[in-house]
Protein backbone atom coordinates (compact mmCIF):
# COMPACT_ATOMS: atom_id res chain seq x y z
CA UNK A 1 0.00 0.00 0.00
CA UNK A 2 1.52 3.34 -1.01
CA UNK A 3 2.35 5.38 2.22
CA UNK A 4 -0.48 8.23 2.57
CA UNK A 5 -0.59 11.46 4.74
CA UNK A 6 -3.84 10.97 6.37
CA UNK A 7 -2.98 11.25 10.01
CA UNK A 8 -3.99 8.60 12.42
CA UNK A 9 -6.51 6.96 9.93
CA UNK A 10 -3.43 5.39 7.81
CA UNK A 11 -3.30 3.26 10.39
CA UNK A 12 -6.55 2.31 11.75
CA UNK A 13 -9.05 -0.36 10.39
CA UNK A 14 -11.92 1.84 9.78
CA UNK A 15 -10.07 3.68 6.76
CA UNK A 16 -10.89 2.73 3.09
CA UNK A 17 -9.04 4.95 0.48
CA UNK A 18 -11.19 5.54 -2.37
CA UNK A 19 -9.22 6.90 -5.44
CA UNK A 20 -11.33 8.98 -7.78
CA UNK A 21 -11.44 9.31 -11.55
CA UNK A 22 -8.84 12.14 -11.65
CA UNK A 23 -6.46 9.82 -9.65
CA UNK A 24 -6.97 12.09 -6.14
CA UNK A 25 -7.07 9.70 -3.19
CA UNK A 26 -9.06 9.76 -0.20
CA UNK A 27 -9.29 8.93 2.84
CA UNK A 28 -13.13 7.13 3.95
CA UNK A 29 -13.79 6.33 7.40
CA UNK A 30 -16.22 3.35 6.86
CA UNK A 31 -17.91 4.13 10.36
CA UNK A 32 -19.16 7.09 8.48
CA UNK A 33 -21.04 5.02 6.18
CA UNK A 34 -23.29 3.77 8.85
CA UNK A 35 -23.54 6.56 11.24
CA UNK A 36 -24.76 9.40 10.43
CA UNK A 37 -23.53 11.39 13.19
CA UNK A 38 -19.87 10.61 12.33
CA UNK A 39 -17.85 12.02 9.09
CA UNK A 40 -17.62 9.36 6.02
CA UNK A 41 -14.46 11.96 5.27
CA UNK A 42 -12.85 13.36 8.25
CA UNK A 43 -10.72 16.59 7.98
CA UNK A 44 -7.17 15.86 7.04
CA UNK A 45 -4.94 14.82 8.70
CA UNK A 46 -6.58 13.33 11.39
CA UNK A 47 -4.69 13.86 14.68
CA UNK A 48 -6.58 12.43 17.55
CA UNK A 49 -9.79 10.10 16.82
CA UNK A 50 -11.85 8.36 20.03
CA UNK A 51 -12.78 5.90 17.42
CA UNK A 52 -9.59 5.30 16.60
CA UNK A 53 -8.73 1.14 16.28
CA UNK A 54 -5.06 -0.14 15.53
CA UNK A 55 -5.00 -2.22 11.82
CA UNK A 56 -3.12 -5.75 12.48
CA UNK A 57 0.31 -6.11 11.42
CA UNK A 58 0.74 -7.36 7.84
CA UNK A 59 0.91 -11.04 8.19
CA UNK A 60 4.55 -12.53 8.44
CA UNK A 61 6.22 -9.39 8.21
CA UNK A 62 7.95 -7.74 11.46
CA UNK A 63 5.69 -6.34 13.92
CA UNK A 64 7.38 -3.31 15.04
CA UNK A 65 7.15 -3.00 19.28
CA UNK A 66 7.25 -0.20 21.28
CA UNK A 67 10.67 0.30 22.66
CA UNK A 68 10.70 -0.01 26.38
S1 LIG B 1 -12.23 5.84 13.16
FE1 LIG B 1 -11.11 7.79 13.28
S2 LIG B 1 -8.97 7.25 12.90
FE2 LIG B 1 -10.24 5.56 12.17
S3 LIG B 1 -10.57 5.97 9.99
FE3 LIG B 1 -12.31 6.82 11.12
S4 LIG B 1 -11.75 8.96 11.48
FE4 LIG B 1 -9.88 7.87 10.93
Amino acid sequence: MPATRFGLCDQCVHQQLVTSGRGSVFSLCRLGVGDPDWPKYPRMPVLRCPRFEHEPPPEGGDAERPAG
